[in-house]
């Protein structure tokens, strides 16, 4: 059986990364293939003297010509074992960090490489599951993958949510059929509920990644008038009301966003003032506030775009920092990896010079804990990041 997995051998000197733990393979790093393999197939890599870099699988359309599911120390070599494995220990690692809880019943499952399982994204909403393909080789295994995370989550509904752009750059061009389904649920997050379309156009329904981030803002918001922009479906806003904030006004510019936001205030008995309009727009027309969170979409795909970006966000901020009161909190959340903190704290440094004003950096946190990254990939995958800070006049 083993024989007839096609072997890939790296080139001489190559191989460090990899030892390492980072999972993509170069077309550049490969010395030979043993017989051509089918895209998406599973295959043995080895470094120059034959020794073992665990298992992947292939694609000649991308240039992640091989995405390693497993480590050189992995004594698995079957893709479903693999698979196995992978997703109960995901499950293994959320249930030590509390999740679910009767808190908390929506979280991410499977994060991509963070679980080593490249180019598969599963977020857990109450009693659904979305499956959300990136890659090639999970498409072609979804009858696979499916049955697995049904065997071992027998109480979930399954959904496939494919991200089409980063499936056309895999080179999976089959028409997919996007499954448009009208199921709808409710799920807790920090003690909030939430009403979740799953078949809704964001990402998989809902941010989970942003779930820390919230619990700060509504440690925070006490006694502040808060305003929450591109609030999507409410979130840092609930948040912001539910810790005793006395004012919250949450703005995005997507009507059934603001729609569902003021669902989901009801359902929590929140008083808050949703506004659909034009982030700098509204902004603009807004008192001063005591608390400011920025949570723009991301403006930055590549790197190339990275200068544009950061124009956008300086402008962002000079606008937040003219609309906050002494004293105040500004929270800025950037989900672009080209625009790393680093980034956003010139930026602030540029706006706060602009508007004559003193700023003081809180603290500065990322996705999640049920969003882990591997280390070799925290420059490129670790995409989210937030800046807290505050500011003096
Ligand atoms: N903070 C949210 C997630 C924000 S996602 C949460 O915690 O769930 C980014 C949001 O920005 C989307 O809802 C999108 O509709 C909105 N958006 C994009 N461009 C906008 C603009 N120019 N003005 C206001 N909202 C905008």
């Amino acid at each position: 059986m083993q024989s007839s997995i096609p072997t890939v051998q790296l080139v001489r000197g190559k191989a460090k990364p990899f030892w390492l733990g980072h999972p993509w393979i170069f077309p550049g790093a490969i010395q030979s293939i043993s017989h051509e393999p089918a895209p998406g197939e599973w295959v043995h890599v080895v470094d120059h003297q034959q020794q073992s870099l665990g298992y992947g699988v292939f694609n000649p359309h991308s240039l992640y010509r091989v995405r390693l599911l497993t480590s050189p120390y992995s004594t698995t070599s079957t893709l479903e074992e693999t698979l196995q494995q992978h997703i109960k220990a995901a499950y293994h690692r959320r249930q030590l960090l509390s999740l679910p809880s009767s808190q908390t019943t929506g979280y991410r499952l499977i994060n991509s490489e963070g679980d080593f399982l490249s180019g598969l994204t599963v977020d857990i909403f109450a009693e659904h599951a979305v499956i959300a393909p990136s890659a090639y080789w999970v498409m072609l295994q979804l009858p696979l993958i499916q049955a697995i995370i049904q065997q071992q989550f027998p109480e979930l509904t399954l959904h496939v949510r494919p991200t089409f752009s980063a499936l056309k750059q895999d080179g999976w061009h089959n028409a997919t059929s996007a499954e448009h389904t009208a199921a709808q649920t409710i799920i807790k997050e920090n003690d909030i509920s939430y009403h979740i379309a799953l078949d809704a156009s964001q990402k998989t329904g809902f941010y989970l990644d942003q779930r820390d981030n919230r619990a700060l803002v509504q440690q925070l918001a006490r006694g502040k008038r808060v305003l929450d922009l591109f609030c999507y479906t409410g979130g840092f806003a609930l948040n912001a009301a539910q810790g005793g904030a006395t004012e919250v006004i949450g703005i995005d510019s997507s009507a059934t966003a603001i729609e569902t936001a003021r669902a989901n205030a009801t359902l929590n008995h929140l008083d808050i003032e949703f506004i659909e309009d034009d982030a700098f727009v509204a902004l603009e027309a807004q008192k001063p506030a005591d608390f400011i969170i920025l949570d723009p979409p991301k403006i930055s795909p590549s790197r190339r775009d990275a200068d544009r970006a950061l124009r956008y966000q300086t402008r962002l901020h000079e606008l937040a920092l003219q609309k906050l009161n002494p004293g105040g909190l500004l929270l800025s959340c950037s989900c672009s990896a080209s625009l790393p903190a680093l980034a956003l704290a010139r930026s602030l440094q540029e706006a706060a010079c602009a508007t004559q004003q003193s700023l003081t950096v809180l603290t500065h946190t990322r996705a999640g804990l049920d969003h882990p990254v591997l280390p070799a990939l925290i420059e490129t995958n670790d995409y989210l990041q937030a800046v807290l800070l505050m500011n003096e006049r």
